[in-house]
């Protein structure tokens, strides 16, 4: 058993460098966080070594008494966390978790409304190059063209016309409030069943900062990774009558062995979102998220929908005559991480787009706050609005250099 260093200095030079990037950029991409050290030794113990088909007290191993023990205790808490009557802590992914929900509600063929991608949705809601968009028969809904937020009543119209099995809500690049009791008075009216994806947000939910769809849908998924700061995974909150048929779903229906190690890092994930340190952690996101907002506006930047209700900001930028993708790379030469995004009736394909998505929950863990938002938003200002202009650069990257010094990640060791 020689340390990784040893057996392979390759990996490991690379986790290495890749540590020192982390250190020394600043993360704005909307779905990424730090996890705790506590949820990163979990992560790397020695539960990745164990076989667990089944579930707790229902095994198809032998040796699972304390895996049985882990698991209990991630499933309580992700129950607790969201007030969910029954909860899947083994879903891999949130992708994973998507399909075994439609593995257990749907027949190939079936209708399925969701956000277009194009707009906001996720790949799984249904995109025609998604196994979603494959075996169900996809009806997409958008935003308004003029206010950027969801049209409640284009969805109505959708459902009452194509009768969908299932509407799914939930989104990866939607800045505003999602009213889930909407769509589930659309769902119940037209007899379909009603999915939340609430992968981005669902750090948001727990702290009780955006409205929670656990009361309105029949069943709710989501990642652990993003706002909720746990191990990369999913999960899955349903009612208790869905609950055999959820668990049956994920195994046998569509994953075998879980990850044993990464269901403990949700379990350690879910224990620091229950205290209160973690609901004043989610205020912060939301609090910089709007100072980082109001500081781009202020630099002539368009937002769609005008602003934010959560952890991030979508930015159009064809009011400054750059794409997404040039965006993305001259940000990254100044030490700033972003993804460039496709924003709402975009003009430009997938690969380039018009738009940047950023998002605060990874620099407010490192402990930035409003005051450092706006001097992200003047490193953003220096970095686009003077492209090609080799001071405004050095400056864009001083501050980006600063700001990482004094909010060092990892600052406990
Ligand atoms: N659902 C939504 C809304 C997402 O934004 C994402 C992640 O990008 C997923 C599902 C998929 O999660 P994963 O990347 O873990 O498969």
């Amino acid at each position: 058993l020689q340390p990784l260093e040893e057996v392979d200095p390759e990996v490991f030079q690379a986790i290495e460098e890749e540590k020192r990037r982390q250190e020394e950029k600043l993360v704005l991409i909307a779905s990424e966080n730090f996890a705790s050290r506590a949820v990163m030794a979990a992560q790397g113990s020695v539960l990745t070594n164990k076989y667990a088909e089944g579930y707790p007290g229902k095994r198809y191993y032998g040796g699972c008494e304390l895996v049985d023990v882990v698991e209990e205790l991630a499933i309580e808490r992700a129950k607790a966390l969201f007030g969910a009557e029954h909860a899947n802590v083994q879903p891999h992914s949130g992708t994973q978790a998507n399909f075994a929900v439609y593995f257990a509600l749907l027949k190939p063929g079936d209708v399925i409304m969701g956000m277009d991608l194009a707009h906001g949705g996720h790949l799984t809601h249904g995109s025609p190059v998604n196994m979603s968009g494959v075996y169900f028969r996809f009806v997409p809904y958008g935003v308004r063209r003029d206010t950027g937020t969801i049209d409640y009543d284009e969805v109505a119209e959708l459902a009452r016309r194509h009768r969908p099995k299932l509407i799914i809500t939930g989104a990866s690049s939607y800045p505003r409030e999602i009213d889930f009791a909407r769509f589930a008075a659309i769902a119940r009216e037209v007899g379909a069943k009603l999915m939340a994806d609430i992968a981005h947000i669902a750090g948001l939910v727990a702290a009780g900062l955006h409205q929670s769809p656990v009361p309105y849908a029949d069943v709710v998924t989501s990642t652990t990774h993003k706002t909720l700061r746990g191990p990369r995974g999913g999960l899955i909150l349903c009612k208790k009558e869905y609950g055999p048929l959820i668990d049956k779903a994920v195994f046998p229906g569509t994953q075998g062995g879980p990850l044993m190690h990464v269901i403990a890092a949700k379990a350690v994930a879910f224990k620091e979102a229950l205290q209160p340190e973690f609901k004043e952690y989610q205020r912060r996101v939301v609090e910089n998220a709007k100072a980082l907002a109001e500081a781009l506006k202020e630099y002539g930047f368009e937002l769609v929908s005008g602003g934010t209700d959560n952890h991030m900001v979508l930015v159009d930028l064809r009011n400054k005559g750059i794409t997404g993708a040039e965006a993305e790379a001259r940000l990254y030469e100044v030490g700033l991480v972003v993804n460039k995004n496709v924003v709402p009736f975009d003009t430009q394909p997938p690969r380039i787009t018009s738009g940047i998505r950023l998002g605060t929950p990874a620099v407010t863990t490192r402990g930035l706050g409003p005051e450092e938002m706006r001097a992200i938003a003047t490193a953003i200002h220096y970095a686009l609005d003077y492209r090609g202009e080799a001071r405004y650069q050095e400056k864009a990257r001083a501050i980006v250099r600063e700001l990482c010094r004094s909010y060092p990640l990892y600052r406990e060791g």
